[in-house]
């Protein structure tokens, strides 16, 4: 009956909210895979009488460690580094690392727990970590960041390995960091493996690596487009973010003919109603990697608008790519973007969408690709990269590319499979929801009480 079901949900969740008090925004992520497995739970009572749901939001391990760096002033600084490993059912730990102030447990227990579902949906044999630290890359300089990732990796390297823990980048760690990360594990075990991923080309690295999240978002919305017989062409798109998803998620729309007229970062948004070509897109490109400018600079260059400390959510779109952060688009903003004529919602970024913000694009039925499916491109191609690192080969730009256009078609047709409704409407976040649960909750329950 209908209050056995409910019962079963609001126990759980009490249960679970009791168990880890405050934490925001593991609740939200808990709370959302809940909400959409209520049912096909109570339909499958084996997961319900194993207890799979409280085991998966339950991290098989963390750890936590003390980071000791000194500055360029001589000063000791200290940060805290964590390293989430929630769940091995399918495969080594896999999962990036997030550098930013505001990282806390909260906020990794919620990515750890996204990335268990999503790298499920992947294909891939790859289980769910997150890990990361409070430290703060902006305004530093390169040494000083060298110096915190070798204090980082001092610690977390007897925690991870190829065939135990494969963290990459995520805000705030890429290429550079990943690549003094490496080199400290390298000198600390003696020993050249694919322990990291998001690597430089010339050192195992796997080409696309840098464009699979944005180009897999694009994907993914092209896939949800043509449910509807649509595509990119002509369509005017708002980009949230500047970094490496927002810049490649511009990259592909280009590609597949729209337009993308926003981008930003933590202080606003630039509007370019002409649109961010490819030179534009190189200038971004220059500043955010090299520069580690801010994006108000393109306002003065290409004479194009600035919104301080504003979101791009009003801006009038066909589709929106959020990629910046977690909840970044609420409710006011959602209705906004339905009022103003958006189709298509695809999650460049990890639960950009606050909860009701969601419940408006699902009861205005638009296309709505939730995080967990439409940016796994970039733990797709990490997983093929470290397949090309165990067979000590690369492959071509082509081959990856095709790999991860036949991976995010696949978890679209898996959304299709478990996230279609009676009158035809697809619910893409029950699908991926139900989707990545399945092959995980199947492992657990083959492998004993795990
Ligand atoms: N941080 C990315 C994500 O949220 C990539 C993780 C990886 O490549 O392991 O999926």
């Amino acid at each position: 009956t209908s209050t056995k079901r409910s019962s079963f949900g609001e126990e759980f969740m009490n249960n679970f909210k009791n168990r880890n008090p405050g934490e925001i925004e593991f609740h939200q992520a808990v709370h959302e895979v809940t909400e959409s497995l209520l049912n096909f739970i109570e339909d499958n009572p084996k997961y319900k009488n194993a207890k799979i749901l409280e085991r998966m939001s339950e991290p098989e391990r963390i750890i936590i460690f003390r980071v000791p760096w000194v500055d360029d002033k001589g000063e000791i600084q200290v940060n805290r580094g964590y390293r989430v490993e929630m769940n091995s059912a399918i495969g080594p730990y896999k999962g990036g690392l997030r550098f930013h102030p505001t990282v806390n447990l909260s906020i990794l227990k919620f990515l750890a727990f996204e990335q268990v579902f999503k790298n499920s949906l992947t294909t891939l044999p790859m289980g769910g970590g997150k890990g990361g630290s409070d430290f703060d890359p902006k305004q530093k300089t390169d040494g000083e960041v060298m110096r915190f990732c070798q204090s980082f990796m001092t610690e977390l390297s007897k925690h991870i390995g190829p065939n135990t823990d494969v963290p990459a980048g995520d805000i705030g760690v890429g290429g550079r960091e990943i690549g003094f990360l490496f080199g400290q594990y390298k000198r600390l075990r003696n020993e050249f493996t694919g322990v990291l991923t998001g690597k430089g080309r010339e050192w195992g690295g796997s080409l696309i690596r840098p464009e699979a999240t944005g180009y897999g978002t694009v994907y993914f919305a092209d896939e949800m487009l043509r449910t509807r017989n649509d595509s990119f062409k002509g369509k005017i798109v708002t980009v949230s973010g500047s970094g490496n998803v927002a810049q490649f998620t511009t990259e592909k729309v280009n590609e597949l003919g729209g337009k993308v007229v926003t981008l930003s970062d933590s202080s606003g948004f630039i509007h370019d109603p002409d649109g961010i070509d490819a030179e534009k897109l190189k200038f971004v490109m220059r500043l955010k990697n090299i520069k580690r400018g801010r994006i108000e600079e393109y306002a003065k260059k290409f004479g194009a608008e600035y919104y301080a400390n504003e979101r791009p959510w009003k801006i009038k779109c066909d589709v929106a790519l959020p990629c910046a952060t977690q909840n970044e688009i609420n409710k006011q903003e959602a209705e906004l973007l339905i009022k103003n004529g958006c189709i298509c919602v695809s999650e460049g970024a990890n639960m950009p969408s606050t909860p009701d913000a969601v419940d408006v694009y699902l009861k205005n039925k638009i296309l709505y690709g939730p995080g967990k499916a439409a940016n796994a491109g970039g733990v797709s191609v990490s997983g093929l990269e470290m397949s090309q690192n165990s067979l000590r080969m690369s492959w071509t730009r082509e081959e990856v590319d095709g790999h991860l256009k036949r991976i995010m078609q696949d978890i679209h047709t898996t959304c299709v499979k478990y996230g279609k409704t009676k009158d035809g409407f697809i619910n893409y976040m029950d699908g991926a929801n139900i989707g990545g649960f399945v092959k995980v909750a199947e492992a657990m329950l083959a492998q004993g009480l795990v």
